[in-house]
């Protein structure tokens, strides 16, 4: 551990190590801030290039995320019908795994055993996890949560390009003069880029920026051009802009000449898509389609930044190879502000790239169906061969598991029961499987509740390691504090299981594929001696040697010497590559890029008469996937605290639904309930959800129960951003809420319990400067019964000395407060609820109730109390809401500054930044 100013003259002792945020895959600097047991605070690492010292939102609260009661501390057993959970010892726990895998190993074979890992594993615990798949068990049947993410970048830069190698940095934000962001809503998913495209179009206003997008989402308030394209037309889009770059002379034929191949069949293939067609097919103007394509074609240097918009699609590996033809088409790649740019969505997911963590891949770029590249693997594992076969992705692997194929599986640090599509068909896969391992730091994920054993894993800032985020830079993570408990960093998990697996193989006496090793027990030993992370890395470091992500140069001292570095870095190398192929030759057979052509083929499940709205999906500002971290922060709920359904008015209209009411969202897979919220910038038909809430939140509000399984036949990415659905008003005729003042972790897993009987429920940490608390919102088709009522009450801590009780049995309305000194710390409202934000803003804000007593069971908030109305937070930071900002703006508050003046919001982590612009221009419009 490294750490950074000691003040040792403090009473608690205060230390610094260096971090990196474990959320998304701009993968900012942080400095962890401890007293060796506990993190006590976070804040950007000034050094980090990265993000200079900057944080999100998200990043901002990270120390407020990691301890609690809900943290895994030992292994635990659990029988699927049972919530209880009984621990068990390591070795008892890895040993009753190892002797049930040695058995189907031995009677199914290998290929009946699966891992499914996560982008959020460090590399060395990718590594070591790819080993025991494919090393040391022979099975390649391991993928990861990547997959849902960045599965078609890979494909498509391998495709192009010859190697899944980002070749742009983020210093390309800085001198690009067109960026061209394409399906990735930047101001959400990768906020500290963003406060850097935003600086940079500051510093240089002629920066041109082209969005596009289906949704007009707060990204798009920066672009001077804006397509909302219809979902999954960008095929169409880039072939029309091509189209019309070759019209215009700005295509680089030099370039295509001496650096690319494949171009007379894509010119052949793009004149059929013509800009009136293609206008047609993206339902953008002509105009507009022709401005971005000369925006683009005209830019001395032109980035594309994509995301999860491209991706996830059936089309996905289209999606990405199209938009590369226009940087190789233009020459745009290999130069400073130029290239085609993924953004990674998880921070270590190209890590797992790096390592070989998914299906078809070995480590050091290399692949299963190449025998050479086998060859190598096997020669520096130690082991005779490997299997040729590339095992399944992520969704015909549940679809094996449902078959009974997969017998077992050992999920790590990622949660499919929320985030997989088809989620139904997840579940049925899990209850399929014989043994299901969940390997976790958190205990209550939507996936638990189908282990059989849960093996505690330490967590952010509790183990060293490293992590490649989006432009190839490496950082080492430094441990601050030891896991709770007896977690266990999950390499260490690992390797500890293959020395179970092998003893327990010995015990069957288990072929052993060649002699060179007396058992499975010493193979294991030989395999497996890693002390540390450093060893790990070093053993991981000699697969990339000669490839084109050569890190021999690297080792954890030159990382902490010279800072976190980008690959190549080969032996020798004083610095990282900032950016690839800027000699323009590219890693395939012929040196040169290639053009691809495809056809553009729309989406996989087109809209009809029964489900005629397009359902896309995506992320909120302030959550990070299924909120197992971010869930835990009051703060990350103020901007958006219920799941909802984005519609625009007039189809809200056309479907009988109304704003702030509840609606039933269906597809032919499943059905969702939702909270309306309209959005007339939403494109008519089109319709939007977060990803992120599950039964924890929002029992009845999972999206992905909607979406559907099919995937890109290259890169097994599913079609998340397209769904065919219907949509209905959903009335229940009982409405309840429950608010908490915060005193222990267990009022809030109580409640959570208590969402969980009710056909539609919401559950969400409110608070206001150091109060914090939870709301409960309830809806059902009848009052629930009066016998059931204590109990919750109980649970919930809502049984105290000054209690006020109202029951109007007859009307099925039931009330309590409770009071504590002269401050309300608990409400019950059910059957009637219209006090609701009233009786919240009074808990939050301490009020002495003693003067508003006579009116604290009114159906109505008193009528002089109207500035208790809830408004909708919108900076995290600072707490400003909506009804401030807009007084801000009334008063005369136009641009950042003077908002930032007048009320604080945005000046501190600037997520807020897009929101608050929009907030003008509407208020603007509004009063215009
Ligand atoms: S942009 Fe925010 S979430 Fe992403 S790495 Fe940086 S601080 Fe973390």
């Amino acid at each position: 551990m490294t750490l950074l100013r000691p003040q040792t003259t403090q009473p608690l002792r205060r230390l610094e190590s260096k971090s990196a945020c474990p959320y998304c895959g701009t993968g900012c600097g942080v400095i962890i801030e401890h007293d060796g047991q506990h993190i006590t605070g976070v804040r950007g690492d000034p050094d980090h290039p990265a993000n200079f010292g900057q944080l999100c939102s998200k990043g901002n609260t990270l120390h407020l995320s990691s301890a609690g009661e809900d943290r895994a501390r030992a292994p635990l057993q659990h029988r699927r019908d049972s919530e209880d959970w009984s621990p068990l010892a390591w070795p008892q726990a890895l040993s009753r795994i190892a002797r049930q895998w040695a058995e189907i190993i031995h009677t199914q074979g290998p290929q009946a055993v699966a891992l499914y890992v996560s982008g959020q594993l460090s590399t060395e615990d990718y590594y070591v996890a790819n080993k025991l798949a494919k090393g040391f068990i022979g099975t390649n049947h391991i993928d990861t949560n990547s997959r849902l993410c960045m599965a078609s970048a890979v494909t498509g830069y391998k495709s192009s390009l010859g190697m899944d190698s980002v070749p742009c940095s983020y210093e390309d934000l800085d001198t690009a003069d067109c960026l061209f962001i394409v399906g990735a809503n930047v101001a959400y998913a990768h906020p500290i880029l963003f406060r850097r495209i935003e600086a940079a179009k500051l510093r240089r206003p002629e920066l041109r920026i082209i969005v596009a997008d289906p949704r007009r989402t707060p990204t798009a308030a920066i672009a001077d051009v804006f397509l909302p394209i219809q979902p999954g037309t960008d095929v169409a889009l880039f072939h029309g802009m091509l189209h019309i770059l070759i019209w215009e002379g700005l295509v680089n034929r030099a370039f295509i000449e001496a650096h690319t191949e494949g171009w007379e069949e894509l010119k052949a293939q793009v004149q059929n898509y013509t800009p009136q067609w293609v206008a047609e097919i993206c339902a953008i103007p002509v105009a507009n389609l022709r401005a971005a394509a000369l925006t683009f074609g005209q830019a001395p240097a032109a980035l594309s930044l994509w995301c999860q918009g491209l991706n996830q699609s059936s089309h996905g590996t289209d999606k990405n190879v199209a938009l590369i033809n226009l940087h190789l088409a233009t020459g745009q790649i290999g130069r400073a502000g130029a290239g085609p740019f993924s953004l990674t969505g998880q921070p270590n997911a190209m890590g797992g790239r790096e390592t070989g963590g998914m299906p078809a891949l070995l480590p050091g770029h290399r692949e299963v169906v190449n025998p050479e590249h086998r060859a190598e693997i096997a020669a520096l594992w130690g082991v005779e061969r490997l299997h040729p076969q590339p095992g399944y992705t992520a969704v015909p692997l549940f679809q094996a598991m449902e078959r009974g194929e997969i017998e077992t599986v050992w999920i790590a640090c990622t949660n499919p029961v929320l985030s997989m599509p088809d989620q139904t068909q997840v579940q049925r896969a899990l209850e399929q499987c014989r043994l299901v391992i969940l390997q976790d730091s958190y205990l209550h994920t939507e996936t638990a509740a189908y282990a059989d054993i849960l093996l505690p894993a330490a967590s952010w800032g509790e183990r060293e390691a490293v992590v490649t985020n989006s432009e190839r830079r490496i950082t080492h993570l430094q441990v601050a504090v030891p896991a709770p408990g007896d977690a266990l960093p999950d390499w260490v998990i690992f390797r500890d299981f293959a020395f179970a697996l092998g003893a327990a193989l010995d015990t069957l006496d288990h072929p052993l594929p060649s002699a060179k090793d007396a058992s499975w027990t010493a193979r294991a030993r030989r395999m497996f001696d890693f002390t540390d992370s450093a060893s790990i890395f070093l053993e991981y470091r000699e697969c990339t040697r000669g490839r084109d992500l050569d890190i021999t140069g690297l080792d954890f001292a030159v990382l902490d010497a010279r800072g976190p570095q980008q690959w190549p870095y080969p032996q020798g190398a004083q610095a990282g590559q900032v950016r690839l192929y800027t000699d323009g030759v590219f890693p395939t057979p012929s040196g040169r890029a290639r053009f691809r052509s495809p056809e553009y083929l729309g989406v996989a499940e087109e809209i009809d008469a029964r489900y005629p709205l397009r359902l896309t999906t995506g992320r909120l500002r302030d959550q990070w996937h299924s909120m197992s971290r971010t869930g835990k922060v009051a703060a990350l709920f103020t901007s958006d605290e219920e799941a909802f359904l984005e519609i625009h008015p007039d189809d809200a209209r056309r479907f009988g639904l109304r704003a702030d009411a509840l609606a039933k969202i269906r597809s032919r897979r499943g059905s969702s309930i939702l909270r309306v919220r309209l959005n007339a910038d939403l494109q008519s038909g089109l319709v939007f959800a977060p990803m992120h809430f599950g039964r924890r939140y929002a029992p009845a509000a999972l999206c992905n129960q909607l979406t559907l399984a099919a995937i890109d036949p290259l890169s097994g990415e599913p079609e998340f951003k397209h769904t065919a659905v219907r949509v209905e008003p959903m009335h229940f005729p009982w409405q309840g809420t429950i608010l908490r003042l915060h005193d222990e972790d267990g009022h809030f897993y109580a409640a959570q319990r208590i969402a969980r009987q009710f056909p539609y429920a919401s559950l969400s940490r409110i608070h206001q400067g150091e109060r914090e608390g939870f709301v409960l919102r309830l809806a059902h088709e009848q009052a629930p019964a009066a016998s059931d009522i204590p109990a919750w009450d109980r649970a919930l801590g809502m049984d105290g000395i000054d209690i006020l009780d109202y029951d109007d049995g007859r009307r099925e309305v039931r009330k309590r407060l409770c009071i504590r000194g002269n401050q309300l710390y608990a409400a019950r409202l059910f059957g009637e609820d219209a006090t609701r934000d009233w009786l919240r803003e009074m808990l939050l804000s301490a009020a002495d109730v003693q003067s508003y007593r006579h009116a604290l069971f009114a159906p109505k908030v008193p009528a002089d109390r109207d500035a208790w109305a809830r408004s909708r937070g919108v900076c995290a930071c600072t707490g400003v809401n909506e009804r401030t900002l807009r007084q801000s703006i009334a008063s005369g508050a136009v641009t950042l500054d003077q908002i930032a003046q007048v009320c604080g919001a945005g000046s501190e982590c600037g997520s807020c930044k897009p929101e608050i612009l929009d907030l003008i221009r509407s208020v603007r419009q509004e009063t215009s």
